[in-house]
């Protein structure tokens, strides 16, 4: 009796925490904390988890339910709410554009401050840049849009020393401003020659940024131009989209990233568990013998806006007038693969929101969890959730310390956590509905805020904050 009454009244001396999330199984993939915990928040940060029960001013009960630090997409085109909205029911509480990048950083980064549901952030575009720096192109406005994809100028290539310097400062006061790193796209710019990203590479070292990479042409000699580039140079490098990007070589190209990395090359990696991707049909994936070198054709295409299959003559009626065109040519078995691989991060290559848009933007993480977890057994559950949070934290943490405190549940980090249940969790969207939201998500919170309540959209909050990097003049090589 004496022993209840000393209990309630320690727990009624015990601090309050805004929100407490109790039972529920939690998942730390840097300490190894696998077990049913209380975790506390207090002002957007996790404050104490421990075994007993916690007080709180709102308490969750996450029975039956994991809970693990929020999804970290380094991979996504979705820089407004809406595109941001399904991936929050997909457990994504950062959501970050660092493989096309932006023009104008402090527009993008100032722009959403207040007004984000998820954290938010962007690399510097190359890509966009190096068309602001050619004399030929002076003037032209540069939006922060995925159309910079298809830019004018993608054919041809910088003059002289001149436009290089210029690209130079560009790109250096992108950084400054908080930009991720570089976005580089080989792929998407022919007019660029080997020795121009060459040099990309060596200001990327001497910022000691890393460079975000789709490879050029289609596949296995982009990998090895990006890896060459980085040893040459000392770059930090990460190589976007594996899965399409490789394709059939992808299990002798897995072989070589683990190879330069186990020799110190800084190269990770990441893919997303479709058989189809998706991009601008007018752009240059899509000149002239992408059919052969992709072992692909019209028929494998699939035309966003009305979700029709293309033909020769469609195919062309909509090269001229461009758009979004979703491509149907990857086997399971390289999916399979990518997902099975200890260091390929999960990161969805989210295309801005669209009705008829590629699915992977709203189920690409709950589509790991569910079928490549669960179902199909490629991977554990511990393991798969270390490759949506820790690794993609600590491929950012370098150069942004903020996510020091994300990808972990621990305290001190910042209480951005996503709850889901194991047994239900799945990805519903199709290539025919598009982005939907996923199932079993049950609270999505960002710092210490929800933005997904009991699986529903918590309307009109905006805990998102600007992930920036930190560009300190020690960081500049001289
Ligand atoms: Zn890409």
């Amino acid at each position: 009796m004496l022993t209840t009454v000393l209990l309630l009244g320690m727990f009624a001396q015990a601090p309050e925490y805004d929100l407490v999330i109790e039972k529920g199984r939690v998942i730390d993939p840097e300490s190894g904390l696998d077990g049913v915990r209380s975790v506390g928040i207090k002002g957007g940060k996790i404050a104490a988890i421990s075994a007993r029960r916690l007080k709180g001013k709102r308490v969750i009960d996450a029975s039956r339910h994991v809970v693990s630090p929020g999804f970290i997409d380094l991979h996504s085109h979705g820089i407004n709410n809406i595109s941001n909205l399904y991936q929050a029911h997909d457990g994504v509480t950062t959501a970050l554009e660092l493989e096309a990048g932006l023009p104008a950083i402090q527009d993008y980064l100032e722009g959403r401050a207040g007004k984000a549901v998820l954290n938010y952030g962007a690399t510097v575009s190359h890509t966009a840049l190096r068309v602001a720096a050619m004399k030929k192109y002076a003037g032209m406005p540069m939006k922060n849009s995925l159309s910079a994809l298809a830019i004018k100028g993608r054919d041809d290539s910088l003059e002289d020393e001149e436009e290089f310097s210029r690209l130079a400062y560009l790109m250096e006061k992108g950084l400054k401003e908080g930009g991720l790193g570089l976005g580089v796209l080989p792929a998407y710019v022919p007019g660029a020659s080997r020795s121009e990203f060459f040099k990309v590479y060596q200001m990327a070292a001497r910022w000691k940024v890393p460079v975000y990479t789709h490879v050029r042409g289609r596949g296995e000699e982009g990998v090895q131009e990006a890896i060459a580039n980085a040893a040459g140079t000392g770059a930090s490098l990460h190589i976007v989209h594996l899965n399409s990007s490789t394709r059939g070589a992808l299990p002798w190209i897995l072989e070589m990233i683990a190879g330069a990395r186990k020799r110190g090359i800084d190269v990770t990696t990441e893919a997303y568990p479709y058989t189809a991707g998706s991009t601008f049909i007018e752009s240059a994936i899509f000149d002239e013998g992408w059919q052969k070198s992709m072992n692909s054709s019209y028929g494998d295409l699939q035309w966003q806006a009305t979700g029709e299959r293309l033909t020769k003559e469609t195919f062309e009626k909509y090269r001229k007038q461009g758009g979004i065109v979703i491509q149907h040519s990857m086997k399971p078995e390289w999916i399979r693969l990518a997902m099975a691989s200890p260091f390929v991060i999960v990161a969805s290559d989210t295309m801005p929101y669209a009705k008829g848009a590629h699915p992977r933007g709203g189920g690409t993480f709950s589509k790991v969890l569910g079928e490549y977890v669960r179902e199909l057994k490629v991977t554990t559950l511990v393991e798969a959730l270390r490759r949506m949070t820790l690794l993609p934290a600590q491929r950012l943490e370098a150069l942004s310390p903020q996510m020091k405190n994300k990808g972990r549940i621990r305290v001190g980090a910042d209480a951005d956590i996503t709850v889901f249940d194991p047994e239900t969790v799945k990805d519903t969207g199709t290539y025919e509905t598009g982005p939907q939201f996923s199932r079993g998500m049950a609270y999505v919170i960002v710092n210490g805020v929800a933005v997904v309540d009991e699986g529903k959209t918590v309307e009109n909050v905006f805990p998102g904050q600007a992930i920036r990097s930190v560009l300190t003049s020690s960081r500049k090589q001289e």
